[in-house]
């Protein structure tokens, strides 16, 4: 094939080298070689089914279908097709947008290069300058850093992403987290509720002028009390793509550290880089009270007060430019805009010491006037956290344009031994449940006495960390009935036992007949 006959060939980058191998792409994500490995699997199922031709075309049109979803970018200004117009496609599916071929062209012209048509421009000497020949075996963009194209409008209208009668009423998604979250009522009711208007939002247009707030949230609940838990069941009983960022290792722009804007990036990402499906989607920002305002500083607070500052028009409402498939903007990587109005996002931290201020707070309150209440009486109170209010978190260090983005504050309960013991078995996927099904493989019925559930909660209790403790405790002793129990076939089942937990004794064992 000439040069020139390549050039005029718009679908050659559909067509797979003869030889079958595809090289993996200068990114060489993980991805796109499951992608190129499993081409190569239809290409070779196709061709032992005795027709190599029409196995080759069925392989063109999926890639195609493919490749249609996503948009082109520019091979040197990494702009996405929508923003860039219309791409000229040169050899192995590289483009480039007419603003940068013509300044190619301008610059050539400038030099004194003969300019001529496109198929022409194989054959000129300066041609290195896009370095066209080294571009053989550079195949496309890695999948990761490719942008899914925006629906066209009207599509958008026959088929709202979120019909507002499709989104469950709150009693359902609460119905729903119930069967993965044990506990945490009041946090679960505030959820729902909080989503429920959200997507109504989402859905609902502004023509009359009301328009209705964005109902962002900020969980107050000591670690490993299921905050990051309840978001992603929450995420994925609504089906939208949900990204977990930490706050501690978010800077301002310009620091060491991610900037801000990564957690769109990381959405985008989380959404198989459809910026549509994105701008539906979660951000849960944990240890968010690491980002409170350092007290008597005078070095400016690059992780803190500044981090506040930098969320706040994400948290409103904005146009972010991200990188795409990656975490930081450069200039090998391609930008799309996502715009933030419509993510719902959903803060979450420890706030350690906050009972204090609360405490404060209300024995101040109450040690006024005739009603005067003695000092001690919020001291035994167990969950006071669930009387913070928004005054609390701003004495914290949180500022208060930052907190006026999250109008919904609640806290969750600490755990007790009792909810413990439920997280222990109740939930769908509970940890006993998961031993029980492996077990059951081997054809043995596993079983936990209530006094030795008992002791574990006690033994995670103690740890202080929540129910993160449990699935620690429990590997610990279940290696041993693991390993041993596959052994011997006669065993029939197995029960734990207080004993075994304390390391007093051993479990029961039963054997079969
Ligand atoms: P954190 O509040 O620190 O974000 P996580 O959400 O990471 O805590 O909780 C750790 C683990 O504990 C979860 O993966 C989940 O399995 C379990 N867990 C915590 N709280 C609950 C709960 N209320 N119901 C069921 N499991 C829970």
């Amino acid at each position: 094939m000439s040069d020139k006959e390549r050039f005029d060939d718009t679908d050659f980058r559909e067509v797979v080298p003869e030889d079958g191998k595809l090289t993996a792409g200068q990114g060489s994500g993980k991805d796109s070689e499951e992608d190129y490995t499993s081409k190569e699997n239809i290409r070779a199922s196709d061709g032992s089914s005795g027709d190599p031709e029409s196995g080759k075309a069925a392989e063109g049109e999926e890639g195609h279908q493919d490749d249609n979803e996503y948009e082109d970018i520019c091979y040197i200004c990494h702009r996405p097709e929508s923003k860039a117009g219309a791409m000229i496609k040169i050899s192995n599916g590289i483009c480039i947008c007419s603003d940068c071929m013509q300044k190619t062209f301008d610059s050539m012209n400038h030099m004194g290069f003969p300019t001529g048509d496109m198929s022409s421009f194989g054959n000129m000497p300066n041609i290195s300058m896009i370095n066209l020949s080294d571009l053989q075996n550079m195949n496309m963009l890695p999948k990761s850093q490719k942008l899914k194209k925006k629906k066209a409008k009207e599509e958008k209208k026959e088929k709202p992403k979120l019909d507002i009668k499709s989104i469950p009423a709150p009693h359902k998604i609460k119905a729903s987290l119930d069967e993965y979250v044990v506990g945490q009522e009041y946090a679960k009711k505030v959820m729902a509720v909080a989503v429920y208007n959200h997507y109504k939002r989402v859905a609902c247009d502004t023509q009359d002028g009301v328009e209705i707030e964005k109902s962002n949230m900020l969980m107050v609940g000591p670690t490993g009390s299921g905050k990051t838990y309840m978001v992603r069941t929450l995420a994925r009983l609504l089906d939208v793509p949900l990204a977990i960022a930490d706050a501690t290792s978010l800077t301002e722009a310009g620091y060491i550290g991610d900037d801000i804007e990564s957690v769109v990036s990381k959405l985008l990402a989380a959404a198989d880089n459809d910026v549509e499906r994105a701008e539906h989607g979660i951000i849960f920002i944990d240890e968010i009270d690491k980002i409170a305002k350092k007290k008597n500083t005078n070095q400016r607070d690059v992780s803190g007060e500044s981090v506040q500052q930098g969320m706040l028009k994400l948290l409103e409402g904005a146009e972010i430019e991200v990188p795409v498939g990656a975490n930081s903007k450069n200039a090998m990587v391609p930008l799309a805009t996502v715009n933030t109005q419509n993510i719902l996002f959903i803060c979450g931290g420890a706030f350690p010491d906050l009972e204090v201020i609360i405490k404060e707070r209300l024995n101040k309150k109450s040690s006024m006037g005739f009603h005067a209440d003695l000092k001690d009486k919020y001291d035994k109170e167990e969950n006071i956290m669930h009387r913070v209010e928004v005054e609390d978190i701003r004495k914290y260090g949180m500022i208060p344009e930052f907190l006026g983005r999250l109008p919904i504050v609640f806290a969750l309960d600490a755990l007790s031994e009792d909810m413990l013991v439920r997280i222990l078995t109740e939930p769908k996927n509970a940890i006993v449940k998961q031993y029980q099904k492996l077990l059951a493989m081997d054809e043995v019925k596993l079983s936990f006495e209530e006094e030795a559930l008992r002791a574990i909660a006690k033994r995670a209790k103690e740890k202080d960390v929540g129910a993160r403790a449990l699935r620690s405790i429990i590997e610990e002793f279940m290696l041993d009935i693991m390993y041993e129990i596959p052994k011997d076939d006669n065993i029939g089942a197995v029960s734990i036992t207080k004993e075994y937990i304390e390391k007093t004794g051993g479990p029961l064992i039963r054997m079969r007949g």
